[in-house]
């Protein structure tokens, strides 16, 4: 468990919100010293001076601290001022000129280092960053899931994109794997939900954010949850086991597992039915020359789709993404 401020603002802040944190099963104290804004003029966090502060909660409540590093300067002054956890932050983990360089000045130390996802949905990018890591022989290196940047506008103010999260996690399963409710939800009172749903897909740990005073923080005020909220969130969230002991409830999800397989190799023979169909449609468009997309006629198809999936009792908005990306794929297909 992580909890801390987004940014250190103050002593006061700092170390006000460490000691209520203190006893309530926190494993380390976080606080953004540098902080990456969009908006230029925003607060940037007050950097270096923050550093007796981080360690006057380390001395004093005995609780291991962390922050986010983008530049090997930090890195420097963070292992010289003993802080036990680092993390690389979503746009610098986009950035490989930079992850390399915080690799070359981690290497050697035996810190621990959370590297979060790109702000884009971009797997290779995250990976790419882990590696950079492993090969500067880090041993403790870890990622943290924040959810990705998107352009339409959704609840969350980070789009979960829990699939590509899994995926890193089936690619290195020995690593430990965090989530970030507060950046993915971006708002204190989805903050649980998002905790829980994380805790449901098996991860190893949280960071969330944490301020003593959170409608007077001078970043992501928003999202940030009082101490009481955290010891309140800590006791509501329920953890799932990865598997059960009950003989007759692992047989029952092995039945259900046997016949999703078997669907789902229908679906990708339908699929490519489907497909070899779209093809000969492009042949004859093609012949013809009719042009590929007409418009009303997907208008129809999906309209048609949402009918059905309506009364299948199947979520009209899923049916319409699926659709999407089967057209897409379909107009691809035709030249
Ligand atoms: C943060 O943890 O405060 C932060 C800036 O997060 P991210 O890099 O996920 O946006
Ligand atoms: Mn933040």
């Amino acid at each position: 468990m992580i909890a801390g401020p987004c940014s250190a603002e103050s002593e006061e802040q700092v170390f006000g919100t460490a000691r209520q944190l203190q006893g309530m099963g926190v494993d380390y104290f976080r606080a953004g010293l540098w902080k990456p804004r969009t908006t230029p003029g925003c607060f940037e966090g007050v950097g270096a001076r923050a550093i007796p502060w981080m360690q006057r909660v380390k001395r004093e409540l005995g609780m291991p601290i962390c922050t986010e590093v983008a530049f090997k300067e930090h890195v420097e002054m963070c292992l010289e001022a003993g802080f036990d956890l680092l993390w690389i932050g979503a746009r610098t983990t986009a950035n490989p000129f930079l992850v390399q360089e915080l690799a070359d000045a981690l290497k050697g130390s035996d810190v621990v280092v959370l590297v979060k996802n790109p702000i884009n949905p971009d797997l290779q990018l995250w990976l790419g960053a882990v590696e950079r890591l492993r090969r500067a022989g880090l041993e403790k290196v870890g990622v943290i899931h924040r959810g990705f940047s998107s352009y339409e506008k959704i609840r969350y103010r980070n789009a979960p994109g829990w699939q590509i999260a899994l995926e890193l996690r089936n690619r290195f399963p020995e690593i430990p794997f965090f989530s970030d409710p507060s950046h993915m939800a971006g708002n204190a009172s989805l903050v649980k939900e998002a905790a829980q749903r994380s805790l449901a897909l098996g991860i190893d740990g949280l960071m969330v954010e944490c301020h003593c005073a959170p409608t007077e923080a001078l970043s992501d005020a928003g999202q940030q949850l009082t101490p009481a909220e955290l010891r309140q969130l800590l006791q509501s969230l329920s953890e799932r086991n990865s598997e059960s002991p009950d003989p007759a409830v692992r047989e029952a999800l092995e039945a259900c597992r046997t016949e999703l397989d078997a669907l789902d190799d229908r679906i990708v023979e339908l699929l490519a039915d489907r497909m070899a169909i779209s093809r000969r449609l492009g042949a004859l468009k093609k012949d013809n020359n009719l042009a590929i997309i007409q418009a009303d006629r997907w208008a129809t198809v999906l309209d048609k789709v949402c009918t059905r999936a309506r009364a299948c009792n199947l979520r009209e908005d899923f049916a319409k993404s699926v659709f999407s990306i089967i057209h897409d794929a379909s107009i691809d297909e035709q030249n």
